[in-house]
């Protein structure tokens, strides 16, 4: 089945009320019809749910879903993003181990590089975004993990996966793919050789702001020892916010295709503004990885990044002369928003620590939303106006 049939025909088997659409089976566990089901149940001769820490039917279509549509063998379902990225490492590395990870990588995940895994002697090193050439050589026979996310947050530069892919086998590494700004609607990592490719859901996934959610999909073996390690330490997602974003799958395609339309048009739109020093997006020809773009990725995604003229001084001041877009910290919503990291989020980082990342003091991201395109463009032109 197609993509788009994927995400909403494959659902729940339906219950003894022929209900439609699937229902919420909000319920912590599952009963047992007598002591020899309840065996085969725990001994996972049977598979059915025991307990919504485990699995639920909902997370399962959820996850089914996902896994369709990421062309995974199997996942898991959990409670926020960073819960899926801190439970693949947790599962999957040892004490003595070690990530060769792009330095262009979630506030959150490099907090786990740099301050967390080390605790348990599990070091990481960095390269660069664009010196991919530098990777080989970060690579030490402890390397289990190979790490990165593509297009990056917030300054929407890109890897070519079938170069990570390459790597990845000829060392035998894992490679493990944060796919969250492309969805799986625009790109598909294990067909590079992902082995593991994560999601937070919160973002496009439920594309209303209203839930977190994480899921991590790829190869059976792997997922189990994540499945285990999840059973146990239970970050699970909730049935009701699974319910949600199964939900929201089924408008996934119509809703990105609108969001890249969207952006497309505003990037193309801001290139000619003079308040701006540069406009950083996939699909445009000017930007320094098109082909890469092109490609990997189906379209171009919903965020943009813009470069202002009068570094940390204009950025504020544009956030300031929003009308409609709205100033917060998350991104892949309905609603464009609109922020400046090297006044916010990114404000407590020496600048040379920003600048690595690629956060130059008017870096402005912008993550375009679905209202008319008409309205977007003229709040954010006439926002740029005094600057
Ligand atoms: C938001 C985000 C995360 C973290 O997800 P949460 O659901 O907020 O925990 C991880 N990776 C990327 C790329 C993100 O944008």
């Amino acid at each position: 089945m197609h993509f788009e049939t994927e995400a909403i025909r494959n659902q729940l088997e339906r219950s003894s009320f022929k209900e439609h659409s699937s229902p919420l089976y909000v319920t912590s566990s599952f009963v047992f019809d007598d002591a020899e089901e309840m065996r085969a149940s725990f001994a996972e001769e049977k598979d059915r749910a025991i307990y919504s820490r485990f699995t639920n039917p909902n997370t399962s279509e959820f996850i089914s879903k996902m896994c369709a549509l990421e062309g995974a063998e199997a996942g898991y379902a959990f409670a926020t993003g960073m819960s899926a990225i801190f439970s693949t490492f947790a599962a999957l590395l040892n004490s003595g181990d070690h990530i060769v990870s792009c330095r262009s990588v979630f506030g959150s995940t490099h907090s786990l590089f740099t301050k967390y895994l080390p605790k348990w002697n599990i070091q990481t090193s960095f390269f660069k975004v664009d010196e991919v050439d530098t990777i080989t050589s970060l690579i030490t026979e402890n390397t289990k993990i190979l790490y990165a996310e593509t297009p990056t947050n917030p300054a929407v530069a890109l890897l070519d996966l079938a170069v990570l892919g390459a790597i990845a086998k000829k060392h035998n590494l894992l490679l493990v793919i944060d796919n969250c700004f492309a969805t799986p609607y625009l790109q598909q990592p294990i067909k590079y050789g992902a082995d593991v490719v994560l999601h937070s859901a919160t973002k496009l996934i439920d594309g209303q702001g209203r839930v977190l959610g994480g899921v991590a999909v790829g190869r059976a073996d792997l997922i189990r020892e994540i499945y285990l390690f999840s059973r146990n330490s239970g970050p699970a997602l909730s049935p009701f916010n699974a319910w949600i974003l199964s939900k929201s799958l089924e408008t996934l395609a119509v809703r990105v295709d609108k969001h890249c339309e969207n952006a497309l048009q505003l990037a193309t739109a801001l290139e000619s503004n003079t308040a701006i020093k540069t406009v950083k997006y996939p699909f445009l020809p000017s930007h320094p990885q098109y082909e890469i773009a092109l490609q990997q990725m189906k379209k171009g995604g919903n965020i943009i990044s813009i470069e202002l003229h009068g570094g940390i001084a204009a950025g504020r001041t544009f956030l300031n002369n929003l009308k409609m877009c709205s100033l917060s910290a998350n991104l892949g919503d309905t609603r464009t928003i609109v922020t400046h990291p090297a006044s916010t989020t990114h404000s407590r980082l020496p600048e040379s620590d920003r600048l690595e990342t690629g956060i130059t003091e008017g870096l402005v991201r912008i993550s375009v939303g679905l209202e008319h395109i008409e309205d977007i463009t003229n709040d954010i032109e006439q926002a740029l106006v005094t600057l």
